[in-house]
């Protein structure tokens, strides 16, 4: 089986385009729960999730089931026609939510994109047209031309300009800078609550509300980006329940299906209005496949009471990843809510530690060569963490015993 390893390397870097440059040497063909098995027969402990996507783990029945038996009876049709498990699917999103109409696509950058569009086409369907929109510095929002321009990091744009025009950004958690940005040209203000891509920052309570504020003053909508932190994440299904503001849209994707490919724009009614008769549509979005699979992992959340579990999990994972910080001088915080954490490291050694955690079969992200990210699926237990914490605790004894030999040595050196 090591051959079918070497063998998917050497195909990848001869045709697949560059983008993820040298990933980690594995191919992993099952799953279980929490673990992933790769070629060579090896498990590892699953704490990135598919980057929060894997929200119920590997192979759990219910979706499992739910997508082979859709599969069976249909797996797309056209929007043409009407779609029982995209309509159910859209009660359901909207029955959890602020929610009173939803729009179902198929990635992340499809969801903010359509919200990007919805805000633009609500103020010229007004009659009062307004183009300008706001995002936060070291924002993620997404790859197309329009979902880059809205992301707040320039190394992502720079290539492809000119972007979508009409962006601007503002410094994070910056009440007064939002301020002075936001103005009656102002159609949207597009948030994550909590920065995932660099590195997971919750934005303050206080912030949030005052954003709110700015956009009741100036009749922008507040389009709170959940690709990420939605799907009981953070120990809430949205992430804005926790910060007790009413959003005007929200964007989901990532752990909404459990893996299958989909995208939800969750919007108010006032807000839906943005849209009119054949202003947007997708071939592939909210179809029976998809649709079945969220409306499995919306049925698994409730029935085994996951949203509880990764709040509960969740804190007690923190804690303990607080008292690492305190033995361990190579770690220096820890951030996040719930199941979606970032470990901030006092030297930039983080892409290091992701691969000496690969190599010690615990699988976690990296953000950058200074934060590493769980995102663990949201079935974790307490027990299962402690089997983390003794792997990860090891990987960081290594390093710093590597470290203590490279200091010495040093040391050495100069006398
Ligand atoms: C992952 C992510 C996106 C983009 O989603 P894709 O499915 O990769 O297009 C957008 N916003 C946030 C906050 C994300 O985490």
């Amino acid at each position: 089986m090591e051959k079918l390893l070497e063998w998917t390397m050497h195909l990848d870097n001869k045709y697949y385009m560059n983008v993820f440059g040298k990933r980690v040497p594995v191919v992993f063909t099952h799953g279980k729960g929490i673990y992933l098995f790769s070629t060579e027969d090896k498990k590892y402990f699953d704490m990135i999730g598919g980057i929060a996507v894997n929200s119920l783990g590997h192979g759990n029945p219910r979706l499992v089931r739910a997508i082979s038996s859709q599969a069976r009876k249909l797996i797309h049709c056209s929007n043409y026609y009407y779609i029982e498990s995209q309509a159910e699917l859209a009660r359901r999103l909207a029955e959890i939510s602020f929610a009173e109409k939803v729009f179902l696509c198929n990635s992340g950058a499809e969801a903010n994109e359509c919200a990007i569009k919805l805000a633009r086409g609500y103020f010229y369907r007004k009659g009062t047209p307004r183009s300008k929109i706001i995002s936060a510095s070291r924002s993620f929002h997404g790859r197309t031309m329009t979902t880059i321009a809205a992301t707040g990091q320039s190394q992502m744009q720079l290539p492809f300009e000119p972007l979508t025009p009409g962006f601007v950004h503002v410094p994070y958690n910056d009440i007064s800078a939002m301020i002075k940005e936001a103005d009656s040209n102002t159609c949207a203000i597009i948030l994550e609550l909590i920065q995932g891509e660099s590195g997971v920052f919750p934005a303050d309570l206080d912030y949030i509300k005052a954003v709110r504020d700015i956009c009741n003053d100036t009749g922008a909508l507040l389009i709170i980006d959940e690709i990420q932190t939605g799907v009981g994440r953070t120990g809430t299904f949205f992430a804005y329940e926790q910060y007790y503001v009413t959003p005007d849209v929200v964007t989901l994707a990532k752990g909404l299906a459990g893996g299958v490919p989909i995208g939800a724009v969750l919007a108010t009614k006032e807000a839906a209005t943005g849209f009119e008769l054949g202003d947007h549509g997708s071939t592939f979005g909210g179809n029976p496949l998809a649709t079945a699979a969220a409306i499995a992992v919306l049925d698994e959340i409730e029935k085994k009471n996951l949203i509880a579990r990764a709040k509960s999990t969740g804190s007690y994972l923190q804690k303990k990843l607080i008292k690492l910080v305190e033995n361990h001088p190579l770690l220096k915080e820890v951030r996040g809510k719930g199941l979606l954490i970032g470990i901030g490291l006092s030297k930039p050694v983080a892409r290091e530690m992701k691969q000496k955690c690969f190599d010690a079969g615990i699988l976690v992200g990296s953000v950058g060569d200074s934060s590493i990210r769980l995102a663990p699926p949201l079935i974790l237990t307490k027990l299962q963490v402690s089997f983390f914490l003794k792997d990860f605790e090891e990987v960081l004894f290594d390093m710093e015993n590597a470290d203590a030999v490279t200091v010495n040595k040093d040391t050495e050196v100069k006398e």
